[in-house]
């Protein structure tokens, strides 16, 4: 089994739109997970089905017992989180202020606080228009531990893998370098990384890189809309060049990417010669991790 994860510093450098496109080429070969749980959208280029939800439970939230409570606020005075505000009908609590540290449960000798766990998100197992499987999630507003729901969505999909018997979990990860995108990266076989030609695409891919250095993790990088700026596309090579990172593909600018999301479907669907270079793409990706494993 190996892990694919597609990553770029930032958003909005055509990092899904190709990881959706990929999806589409390797269906016979791959589970797809889609790890950008706090924006996720792969689902609507991928069409999948929702057929399978499962709840994801996060930290705790107090609750109260109206039936029990007497309104002495005591509750309300020590809530460090300015959490629950009382009226003189009833006490209620703001649970996206809650911490669930529990100290209002403490307090309240009617004992009428309750600490109960929230749920925080959905996890979705789906068959995608290709016919391939996908775990996908989605987050609730003012949701936390998404590095957890990463890891989830990523045990999901291992299981589907095994199940299926297929080779490569192609993983869809968030942009930036936080929780969710250190979790996505657990296990990973190889990191395809996705930028373009700009100032802060380059600083964010630096950023990025110095995580994978840590995690020991290797990559390959495309760049996209490699025509619009020519200096900064030899600062990229340059930046590839010093760090070793192989350079997959160069993709001009094209409107293509933009007709093809506004009509829900992926690069390699709309367009014959994105399609061919997604077919190298993902032939040059296996190659890399074959000759890894053959070292
Ligand atoms: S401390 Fe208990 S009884 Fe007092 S207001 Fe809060 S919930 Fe009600
Ligand atoms: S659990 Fe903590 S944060 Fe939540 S309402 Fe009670 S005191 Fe406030």
């Amino acid at each position: 089994m190996h892990e694919i994860v597609v990553l770029s510093g930032k958003g909005g450098t055509g990092k899904t739109s190709i990881a959706a496109s990929l999806a589409m080429i390797a269906s016979n070969d791959i589970v797809v997970a889609d790890c950008d749980v706090d924006a996720a959208n792969l689902h609507l280029l991928l069409a999948p089905d929702f057929a399978v939800t499962h709840n994801f439970w996060g930290s705790m939230v107090a609750e109260v017992d109206d039936d029990v409570c007497n309104l002495c606020g005591e509750c309300e005075k020590i809530c460090r989180f300015e959490a629950i505000s009382l009226n003189e009908k009833m006490v209620r609590i703001n649970e996206i202020r809650c911490e669930g540290c529990g100290y209002c449960e403490k307090v309240c000798k009617e004992r009428a606080i309750n600490l109960k766990k929230r749920i925080c998100g959905k996890v979705y197992e789906s068959t995608i228009k290709s016919g391939a499987s996908m775990v996908h999630a989605c987050l609730e507003p003012g949701g936390e531990n998404s590095g957890k729901l990463v890891a989830m969505v990523k045990n999901e999909a291992r299981q589907l893998l095994n199940n299926q018997n297929k080779d490569y979990l192609l993983v869809d990860g968030a942009p930036g370098i936080g929780c969710p995108v250190v979790s996505s990266l657990s296990g990973a076989s190889l990191v395809l990384l996705v930028t373009e030609p700009a100032l802060t695409a380059l600083s964010d891919l630096k950023r990025l890189y110095q995580l994978l250095e840590t995690l020991s993790t290797p990559a390959v990088c495309i760049i996209n809309k490699c025509d619009i700026d020519t200096l900064c596309v030899e600062n990229i090579k340059k930046f590839l060049m010093e760090k070793h990172i192989p350079l997959l593909a160069e993709i001009p600018y094209d409107n293509v990417f933009t007709h093809a999301m506004v009509n829900g479907k992926t690069m390699s669907e709309f367009d014959e010669k994105f399609k061919i270079l997604c077919v190298n793409l993902w032939e040059g990706l296996k190659k890399r991790i074959n000759k890894k494993k053959d070292i």
